[in-house]
């Protein structure tokens, strides 16, 4: 059944869209629905979040010291005072309301949830306090209202880094930048207190395969590089390596021949007395985290070939001093309360056409495609899921009967207004400590300030 509004002279459906999620793919998407949908009909939306603040990773995954990716925010702030959409704070889908429920009070559903979990590594040493993810350092120095406490980094030296996207290239810089650069910034005051006692002297950033696969991007390499000028050195790639690399160099595509030229203007760093050194190593994968008397002391590593493309072992092993390892291989999605038999596991995604699930289901964004893209690739594929939902709606392909309010049914939900006084709250507090920000990262106190 279709709800009317008399909007215009003649008589025009409504359409209620649910969102689940408020991250980039979410706030997208119904940016893409909303200004696109023909006049044929109106159409709301209601996001729900399962945090009483909005826009996932670009608030938490985003780093403190890249405030210009966070304009993304704009979308959903303008929508939300320009447009027919109400936001639901502090509300899981999946524990807090069912689809099941979702499906009585919406035509078409949006699952832009995100992913929730990391890679692991299953080899010895893995367990050991020392050796974390960096999906929680991330969510840490971020401020993500969580009970993870990473290792002191007093008494630490030598950090390994696994992975070297560009998360591992946001951590290195987190543990190399001097404290000044991130003090202005709405990094977690936690964060701040650690990195002050910091003793890191040495970063290795290591990869299985070779500096053809490497998965950073020029502009995040060149910010690492750039901390030459305040005394952070880079140590030069491997010899044997880079000198087989370099006549190849030119005839790369455009965007890595400027990734491999960057890193090459860089390979002789002078600086007398560096503060800090960091490497980029490569073609070796860890095979146990070794502990010495109570504490991770070294990872051994094998050294790797690649054979038509797959990474094959070798005999030779190597041994990297380290008292912190940090995972960065990447995150993991899950499913939802109802949507497991549409999970592919091993793509750690939804299986969708063009961000379809199922009639009158949709996906956006990381859960869609798997967990990799910046917040520009993840916009323009979540207008195409958009555009999908809004040719079903004008097909009259969606989820049919009568929607009633969901509201009542929602009685803890954070609603925008509520986050506005978080916002304005942690904006203060920021100015007050000379920080753009200073995020309340604990639930309990976030509700006590949205409900006083
Ligand atoms: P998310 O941003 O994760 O949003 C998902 C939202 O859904 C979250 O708010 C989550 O709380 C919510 N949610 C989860 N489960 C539920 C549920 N059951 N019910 C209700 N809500 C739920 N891209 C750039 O362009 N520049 C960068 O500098 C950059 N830095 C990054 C740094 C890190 C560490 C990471 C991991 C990614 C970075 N990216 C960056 C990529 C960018 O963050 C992603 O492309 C983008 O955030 C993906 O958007 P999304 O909406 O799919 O997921
Ligand atoms: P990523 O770019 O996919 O990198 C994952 C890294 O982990 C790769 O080096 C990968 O190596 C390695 N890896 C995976 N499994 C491994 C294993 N079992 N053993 C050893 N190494 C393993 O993922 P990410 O760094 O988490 O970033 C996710 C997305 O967010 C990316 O699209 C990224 O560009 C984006 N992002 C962007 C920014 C920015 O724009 N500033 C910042 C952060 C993140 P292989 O290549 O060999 O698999």
């Amino acid at each position: 059944m279709r709800f009317f509004s008399s909007s215009c002279r003649t008589l025009i459906p409504t359409y209620k869209v649910a969102v689940v999620g408020s991250g980039p793919s979410a706030f997208y998407t119904a940016y893409h629905v909303l200004s696109k949908k023909p006049e044929t009909f109106n159409v709301t939306v209601d996001f729900f979040e399962k945090l009483p603040t909005p826009f996932g990773l670009s608030r938490y995954g985003v780093a403190p010291d890249h405030p210009e990716v966070k304009n993304c925010e704009d979308y959903l702030r303008t929508m939300m005072k320009d447009s027919p959409v109400r936001f639901f704070g502090n509300v899981t889908v999946g524990k807090d309301i069912t689809l099941g429920e979702l499906e009585q009070s919406y035509h078409s559903i949006c699952l832009a949830y995100g992913v929730d979990n990391d890679n692991s590594l299953d080899i010895p040493g893995s367990d050991s306090p020392q050796v974390i993810p960096a999906r929680q350092f991330v969510n840490w120095y971020n401020g993500y209202p969580t009970d993870f406490k990473p290792p002191n980094l007093e008494g630490i030296e030598d950090v390994t880094i696994i992975g070297n996207g560009n998360v591992a290239l946001d951590v290195a810089r987190v543990l190399l930048a001097p404290i000044d650069h991130w003090k202005p910034t709405d990094i977690s005051e936690d964060a701040l207190e650690v990195l002050r006692g910091s003793t890191v002297k040495n970063v290795n950033i290591v990869a299985r395969r070779g500096l053809l696969e490497s998965a950073f991007t020029t502009k995040e390499i060149r910010e690492l590089l750039d901390l030459s000028k305040k005394g952070i050195k880079f140590i030069p790639i491997e010899e044997s390596l880079w000198e087989d690399f370099v006549p190849s160099i030119n005839k790369l595509d455009r965007p890595n021949k400027r990734k491999f030229t960057t890193i090459q203007k860089h390979l002789n760093q002078q600086i007398e007395h560096p503060q800090k050194t960091w490497s980029l190593q490569y073609m070796k994968s860890p095979k146990e985290f070794v502990t010495e008397n109570g504490k991770l002391a070294k990872t051994i590593f094998t050294k790797n070939e690649l054979v038509e493309g797959k990474v094959v072992a070798q005999d030779e092993q190597i041994e990297v001093k380290n008292e912190l390892v940090i995972l960065s291989i990447g995150y993991r999605g899950s499913s939802i309360a109802g949507m497991e038999r549409y999970f592919l596991d091993r793509e750690s995604r939804l299986q969708n056409k063009g961000g379809r699930v199922k009639p009158g289901y949709y996906t956006s964004g990381w859960i869609k495609n798997g967990p990799k893209g910046i917040i520009a690739s993840t916009m323009m594929d979540s207008f195409d899921t958009g555009f999908n939902m809004l040719e079903d709606l004008n097909n009259g392909e969606y989820l049919q009967g009568e929607k009633a309010d969901i509201t009542e049914k929602l009685p803890n939900a954070v609603t925008w207004d509520q986050w506005l006084k978080l916002d304005d709250f942690e904006l203060k507090q920021g100015e007050a400590k000379g920080k753009s920000r200073d995020k309340v990262n604990n639930i309990e106190k976030m509700l006590e300030i949205v409900n006083s």
